[in-house]
């Protein structure tokens, strides 16, 4: 039988090929998606993850749909990018809202679940930018960042009840995110890969599914950088 695994802001980019990985290895799915229709073939709920009534009802809807979430993959994420002195308060929180607390809140919410069944699997999506810094992200960044933080307390916190809490750090990756990127800072960005070229989703998607796997039993509070070496040494 597969887990039960939900990702939030799996309707589109790497979080839905994060859920399609997980579904084509047999686990039991569920997306967030905050309008319009979940994607084809995959289980949808609604959910804000700025907002816990929001938060808890999805999990209320997944359990009774597939179980007590065993693996949580926390993707959604935004960037509001500008230079520091442009940067209002509100850019500034609307990113640490969606991206680290919006962390916390699904994370509290499951580990009700893991904790009682005395297992499971966090998978937080958070960024090389986090490590490495980026200009013109200075929300983004800290927001990433403290990703690790939280994960890492996570581990040792929840780690005697078979609970992981790992940090996955893409580099750029071909989505709508790296879409908004001029052409001049696209090859900046190119110039530092090691590797040469953005990732695909699915090569992140399947790094993704190896630390919430059997494979990596004894793999917690980790960063695994998935950038082609852009932030080697961070
Ligand atoms: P996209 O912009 O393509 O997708 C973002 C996803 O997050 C969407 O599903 C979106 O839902 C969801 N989301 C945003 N805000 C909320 C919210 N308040 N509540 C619930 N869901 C929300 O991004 P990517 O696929 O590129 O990125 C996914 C993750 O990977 C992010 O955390 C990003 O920071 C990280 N990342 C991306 C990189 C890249 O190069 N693209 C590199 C490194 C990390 P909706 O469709 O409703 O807007």
């Amino acid at each position: 039988m597969g887990r039960s695994v939900l990702v939030t802001g799996g309707n589109r980019g790497i979080g839905l090929a994060i859920a399609r990985s997980f579904a084509q290895a047999g686990d039991d799915v569920t997306i967030t998606y905050r309008s319009g229709e979940p994607p084809e073939g995959l289980a949808g709920v609604r959910c804000d993850v700025t907002d816990s009534e929001s938060v808890d009802a999805a999990f209320t809807e997944v359990e009774a749909a597939q179980g007590p979430v065993e693996v949580l993959v926390a993707n959604a994420g935004i960037t509001r990018d500008t230079l520091l002195l442009r940067m209002s308060e509100a850019d500034f929180t609307d990113v640490l809202d969606t991206n680290l607390t919006g962390a916390f809140r699904v994370a509290k919410r499951a580990s009700r679940g893991m904790l009682r069944a005395r297992k499971g699997r966090v998978v937080f999506i958070s960024s090389v930018v986090g490590l490495l810094g980026s200009p013109g992200q200075l929300n983004y960044a800290a927001s990433k960042a403290g990703l690790i933080g939280l994960a890492r307390s996570m581990a040792r916190e929840l780690g005697s009840r078979n609970i992981t809490a790992n940090v996955v750090a893409p580099g750029f990756v071909e989505s709508d995110m790296t879409a908004e990127l001029t052409d001049e800072r696209r090859k900046e960005i190119l110039d530092g890969i090691p590797l040469g070229r953005y990732a695909s989703a699915d090569e992140v998607a399947r790094v993704v599914r190896w630390v919430a796997s059997d494979d990596a039993t004894y793999v917690t509070g980790a960063v695994i950088p998935v950038d082609g070496g852009l932030g080697m040494g961070h």
